[in-house]
Parts: C-alpha cells; sequence; structure tokens
C-alpha cells in the first residue's frame, strides 16, 4: 500500500512522503515522512518487522513521567558496560526518529 500525499496519522496535518528509513545498521525499509514535524509513518507489514527487529537487538522500556518530561530507564546490562552512575551528565539529541543518549566524556 503506498502512503504518499496521505494525511500524517501523528499529527493530523502534514503529508506523507515515500522515503528509505535506515531502522538499523544498513537494514532500509519502505517507510513515510511527514512534511510537519517529519513524523515516520511505516505500513502495518512494516511495522512488525521492524518491531520484531528491534525486540531482537534492543531491550524494552516504558517511558516513565519525570515532571514534564519523559524518562526511560537504562538496562543494568548497559549502566555496568558503560560504568553510568545514578547523576551523571548524559547528552541526549535526535538522529532522524531516534533517540541518542551519550555519557559526558569522561
Ligand atoms: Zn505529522
Amino acid at each position: 500500500m503506498n502512503f504518499t500525499g496521505k494525511i500524517c496519522g501523528i499529527c493530523n496535518k502534514g503529508k506523507l512522503h515515500q522515503f528509505k528509513d535506515e531502522v538499523a545498521d544498513g537494514v532500509h525499509v519502505d517507510a513515510y515522512k511527514c512534511d510537519n514535524g517529519g513524523h515516520i509513518s511505516y505500513s502495518g507489514d512494516v511495522m512488525g518487522k521492524v518491531e520484531a527487529l528491534y525486540k531482537n537487538t534492543s531491550e524494552e522500556r516504558h517511558l516513565v513521567k519525570a515532571g514534564s518530561s519523559v524518562a526511560a530507564p537504562i538496562p543494568a546490562k548497559i549502566v555496568k558496560m558503560l560504568n553510568l552512575k545514578p547523576k551523571e551528565k548524559v547528552y541526549i539529541s535526535m538522529q532522524g526518529n531516534h533517540i541518542v543518549i551519550r555519557p559526558a566524556p569522561a
């Protein structure tokens, strides 16, 4: 199914344009980007595949409320591997529709 030109289901304002989204290193899938804020949508078929890929390569967490922000618990395995400590500074940025968290340089 082609969603090009359809209205974005996230903001209900922008129009969708087809593009190739890199969902993992070197893995590109058909996706649609909204021209009003860059919201990303997949067809149901692709969405199932992307979720399966994430489940195999990532740890699932639920966001928790932190004041007016939300916080994602970082899995203990990653905390240990990167030797992260509570209150340590990290830098959070967006790369496309991904969230990147970098520990401050030691
Ligand atoms: Zn949108």
